[in-house]
């Protein structure tokens, strides 16, 4: 189909471009060259082009380009997820005819479910309601999380779609509503990452990581079979009994004795570190009881810390609500036990009605003073994953918050 050097530089670049599109606005990844390149790649090539069209043709061609632009950032289309579907199409179509009659029974049932996974769940993922805030469903949305004083706090309202926000949800401006237990907004789902969907799109992604992983060592056994056949003193690691040279020559025979098998395998192989690293970082998210937006609301936090700007004191419990903006109780098993505020001037707060919570202000000057609130610790914050509407009570005779104390 391809020469072989086409092949794997497509691999390769198609790899790479993922990788930067996926990671590349991680707040983990922040000042690192990933995300420096992704703002290359997405930022400043782009404004470097707009300002040649600028000098050139007075800016015609960009008026094109930026309104395609917004289009393509800020509107919902189907462009990524026609890419991601196209990409597992086209290797399973250029993988599986050759390799279903070097397989046997069992390991061909497993294939099927392994290949049929990550289109049921790509499905789920967006077709399921993320979890968009109406008129209509606001009281359920705000008697899921209580208000933390912290990163959510009661009574503010979205000023496009003029409703409060619940706790633990943001307004999309791709989706142009806003979403309960917000993540981020996916473009490999065309859809936000909500309080509806969560499950589905980390089951996707797990289902997309067996795919890849399951795709990678069937390649890879049937790709070491044939080089071993033809090289009967090849190994595959460590490389023994030859050069470098020729064990990398066996490799590339043997990708290219079959470049529909070899180019799939490399392409899973290439991508599994991708996809896994995005399962993990996803599943680390759901351990520590919190989201993407959450975790860049706390990176802010963090930067305030350190400038001496936050300050906090105790919420006693049972502390009066305001019940116009904020539910009396939520399903949600505890509620928070401080009030941060930072000040612009690095003094502690002045005494103010509006502010909740009593006693003195401490300054506080690490995240690692602080309690999340979401977080209940692994077990339960995963049965909030997969349980829609799941009730937190009493497990046995044992209260929830005593639970929640040892588990910390
Ligand atoms: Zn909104
Ligand atoms: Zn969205």
């Amino acid at each position: 189909m391809f020469s072989f050097k086409t092949t794997v530089l497509l691999v390769l670049f198609i790899s790479f471009m993922v990788f930067v599109a996926f990671f590349g606005r991680l707040p983990a990844l922040r000042r690192t060259p990933i995300a420096k390149l992704h703002k290359l790649i997405w930022v400043q090539i782009p404004n470097g082009v707009l300002a040649m069209d600028q000098a050139l043709t007075g800016g015609r061609i960009s008026g094109y380009l930026t309104r395609f632009g917004n289009f393509m950032v800020y509107d919902r289309h189907w462009t990524v997820v026609g890419f991601f579907l196209a990409i597992l199409v086209v290797s399973e179509c250029m993988y599986l005819p050759h390799m279903w009659p070097k397989i046997g029974t069992f390991t061909k049932l497993t294939v099927v479910i392994v290949v049929a996974m990550p289109y049921t769940f790509l499905y789920l993922a967006c077709a399921s309601d993320p979890g968009y805030i109406t008129p209509e469903n606001i009281n359920y949305h705000l008697s899921l999380y209580p208000y933390d004083h912290t990163l959510f706090r009661p009574g503010r309202e979205c000023k496009t779609c003029r409703l409060l926000k619940p706790a633990r949800s943001k307004h999309c401006s791709v989706c142009k509503r806003c979403v309960a237990k917000s993540d981020h907004h996916c473009i490999f789902i065309n859809s936000c990452v909500g309080y509806g969907n969560q499950h589905w799109f980390l089951l996707l992604l797990t289902s997309t990581a067996l795919l890849c992983t399951y795709g990678g060592i069937l390649g890879l056994s049937h790709l070491t079979a044939r080089i071993y056949q033809k090289a009967p003193n090849w190994s595959m690691w460590p490389p023994k009994n030859m050069s470098m040279n020729q064990y990398l020559g066996a490799w590339g025979w043997g990708i290219q004795e079959n470049v529909n098998i070899g180019a799939t395998t490399l392409l899973a192989l290439l991508t599994c570190p991708l996809i896994w690293g995005l399962l993990i970082y996803t599943l680390y998210l759901v351990y520590c009881g919190t989201t993407t937006n959450e975790t860049l609301k706390w990176s802010e936090w963090k930067e305030d810390m350190q400038e001496g700007y936050a300050f906090r004191r105790s919420m006693p419990p049972n502390s009066p609500k305001n019940k116009l903006v904020e539910p009396a109780c939520t399903r949600w098993p505890v509620e928070t036990e401080q009030v941060l505020v930072t000040t612009m001037d690095g003094e502690p707060p002045k005494e103010d009605s509006r502010i909740p919570g009593e006693g003195p202000w401490e300054r506080v000057w690490s995240l690692n003073h602080i309690e999340n609130l979401y977080d209940l610790g692994l077990w339960d914050n995963l049965v909030d994953v997969f349980v829609p509407n799941y009730t937190f009570g009493t497990r046995g005779d044992e209260p929830i918050v005593e639970r929640r104390r040892r588990t910390r």
